[in-house]
Formats: C-alpha cells, structure tokens, sequence
C-alpha cells in the first residue's frame, strides 16, 4: 500500500495553496534541492569535466530512462531521457515512418496537443512525396485506421478534457491495419496505469515536469520497442546517438539500441533534479495512485456539480474513460481562474472556456478538494471574478 502521508511531505507546497495544476508543472519535491547542491558542489565544482565518468553524466540518460521505464510498463534499456517533448515527437514518427516505408498517412485527432500535430505537419512537409496528416475526431480514430495508415500518433490522454483513449484497443486495430501505433504519455504517465509491453506500442513519448515533478524543462523520454531499437533509424543523428561518439568518425552511424534515440549534450542538471524527483516515487504503487486519483477526482465533480450549477463538465463523467483531471466550462472561465488563483487555489485556463483541474494523489487529500470547492462556489456566486484585473490575459495562461 503506497503511504501518501510520506509522499506529501516530499513536496514544497506554499502555505495556503491548492495546487490541482500538477499536471502541467509537478512541484517541487524537497530532496532536489540537497541534491543538485550537492551534483553542483561536489561534481561539476570537483570533479570539472571528470564528471563525465566519475560522476556518471554519461550514462544517466539511459539509468535515469530505465526508472521512467517501469513507470510506463517496459523493460529495462527500452526507455531513454533528453531533449524537449516536441523533438521526442519528431524523432518517433520520422522512425516509425522509414519502418513502413509503403504508407504516406499519419492519423492523429483534433484533441491531440498543438504541438504535436505542429511537428508532425513540420515534418511531413519536409519529407514532401504525398505525406500527409490526417487529423479526426477523437471519437473516430479507431474506425479510421485502415491500410493507407503509417502511424498513428495519438496522446493517451487529453490535455483540455482529460478524455482517455484505449491504448490497447487502437495498438491492435493499428498492428491489424499493418500501421505502427506511437503515443504520448505527457499526462498519462505518474497519472494512470501505462503498460507499454501489455499493449504492444511501438514508440512512446512522454515529459517529466508534468505528473513526475522534475521542474520546468525537465527533459523528456522516448520508448521504442524492443522489436524496432535496432533498426529505427534515427532522423536526429547526433553524436551522443552514435556507435562511438569519442570516435570522432566523420560518418555516423547510429548506437545499438536505444542509445540511437540520444541527440546531443545531456541536461545533466535538469536529469539530477528529476533523479530526486523520481526517488519520491519508489515505493509508490501506480494502481494504488490511480484509484485515489479516481476517488478525488469524483469527488471534485460531485461537490462542484452541487455547489455550482452554472459550470458545464467539459470531461467524460465515466472515471474508466477519464485521465487524472477534470475540466469546467464557463463563459468567462479564464477571469473565473485568475479569481480562484488569487485566492491560492491554482489551476489553468484553456482556451476557448475551460478551467482545467488536475489531480495528483502525491500531495492532494480530500480537504484540499472540499477547501477548492468552497472557494470555487464563492468565486461564482459572489460574481468576484469579475474584475479587469482577471480579465487582462498574461502570456501562459
Ligand atoms: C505538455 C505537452 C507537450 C509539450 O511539449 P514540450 O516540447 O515539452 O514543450 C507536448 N505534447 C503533449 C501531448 C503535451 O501534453
């Protein structure tokens, strides 16, 4: 049984907050501080560019993966850390494409996130001769799946409604078609029970400063099967992905394995943060963090529901088929936000009218739920979100 109490007091929280936006920005697990101290101190001040090998920089994108890994479902040496969500993106599809060299169609749908899609026409129009990205209805990406289909690239979890595909079901249905299934864990991964290997995935991606709290601009991670690590080809050739990088040849060719998936210089600050971040996680049970993460959630909905009846639920009310947050619509929904922020409850906006709320078992208990449900009635029935200053939109919203 995870010991949420214990998970708690591994976090800073500010006095009199409610964080339920731990699902774009985890906070900040308290271990890193002593930690990074000490990777500063004692291995970048000490050992200089020693650290590389006496300090393991070198290969802490791979150790650091493999702790990804059994967060995800998948075996050891499958995962490995760096680089930006986005360019995980792209390093996944262009694989994944050369893998089914025949087809020229990627299918995704329209709750993917932006970027995503934007990666994906970026890419397809370099590689120009008849790519093409077909973007539907999340409702409609199964039955869309036919033999044109090269990939599928879909994120499991909808960042603006929380909505969750089925993993397994559209894998199968891709593998039936001849397509490879990629997807995006960013909010399914410390927020949902992932099985990578269950679900015979292909590629995955997914960051880390969101369910995982390794700190703004954590860096990311890819999957790749065990079945393609050999032969996908990395499009990203840098020389940390290749065989010998202290080789020094002039013609690359890329690491067995997973190691390919490397581009450059690791961020070898931002992967100690993460190390620490990730340590509040030993001892923690997935299944036991989803079933709270259930339990919160419902209850959030239940005591909005009755103490706000003007707001619309923009999620799937069935918890099965929902991730771990949970959007209100409003017509006025950032100002709304900004009034609930001002009163130290945070969550986000997202456009065009939701207040998006997510929860995370680590650190949230039920009076934190009632104390923003409170907040939330009084916000609304009092009318105080209606003041110019909650309606001048700052640029992260
Ligand atoms: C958060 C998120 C991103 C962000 O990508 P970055 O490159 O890390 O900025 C991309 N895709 C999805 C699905 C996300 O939820």
């Amino acid at each position: 049984m995870t010991d949420f109490d214990e998970t708690r007091a591994a976090f800073h929280l500010p006095e009199g907050v409610v964080y339920l936006d731990g699902n774009s920005l985890g906070p900040l697990p308290l271990a890193a501080r002593e930690r990074l101290s000490a990777m500063l101190m004692q291995e970048w001040g000490e050992q200089l560019i020693r650290g590389w090998n006496t300090a393991g920089w070198y290969v802490q994108p791979r150790k650091v993966g493999d702790r990804v890994a059994k967060l995800i479902g998948a075996a050891p040496g499958t995962v490995v850390m760096g680089d930006t969500l986005s360019i995980k993106v792209y390093q996944a599809l262009s694989a994944a494409l050369e893998l089914n060299p025949d087809r020229r169609v990627v299918l995704s749908d329209d709750g993917n996130f932006p970027s995503d899609l934007y990666i994906a026409q970026g890419l397809l129009t370099s590689l120009g001769r008849g790519y093409e990205l077909k973007v539907v209805g999340p409702e409609e990406v199964e039955k869309s799946i036919d033999e044109t289909v090269a990939a599928t690239m879909i994120t499991e979890v909808d960042y603006r409604t929380g909505r969750r595909h089925d993993m397994k079901a559209i894998t199968a249905k891709a593998h039936r078609a001849g397509a490879l299934a990629i997807w995006d864990l960013a909010h399914s991964v410390g927020a949902v029970d992932v099985d990578l290997t269950a679900a015979d995935v292909d590629f995955a991606v997914g960051c880390t400063y969101k369910y995982l709290n390794g700190g703004p601009g954590a860096p990311a991670f890819i999957y790749v099967a065990p079945r393609h690590a050999d032969r996908a080809r990395p499009s990203l050739s840098g020389w940390m992905g290749h065989e010998a990088p202290f080789a020094f040849d002039l013609d690359y060719r890329p690491a067995p394995g997973i190691e390919r998936m490397r581009v450059g210089t690791p961020p070898v600050i931002a992967l100690t943060v993460l190390e620490a971040a990730l340590d509040v996680w030993e001892g923690v049970e997935m299944r036991d963090v989803r079933a709270k993460s259930i339990e919160l959630s419902e209850r959030f909905i239940a005591g909005v529901e009755t103490a706000c009846p003007g707001l619309e639920l923009g999620s799937p009310r069935n918890p099965a088929v929902r991730g771990s947050q949970v959007s209100f619509r409003h017509p006025h929904a950032y100002a709304v936000m900004q009034a609930l922020i001002a009163r130290g409850v945070i969550g986000d906006f997202r456009a065009p009218d939701s207040m998006r709320f997510g929860f995370t078992p680590l650190y949230l208990g039920a009076a934190d739920i009632d104390r923003a449900i409170g907040v939330l009635a009084d916000v609304l029935d009092k009318r105080l979100w209606d003041r110019p200053e909650y309606h001048r939109k700052a640029s992260v919203t």
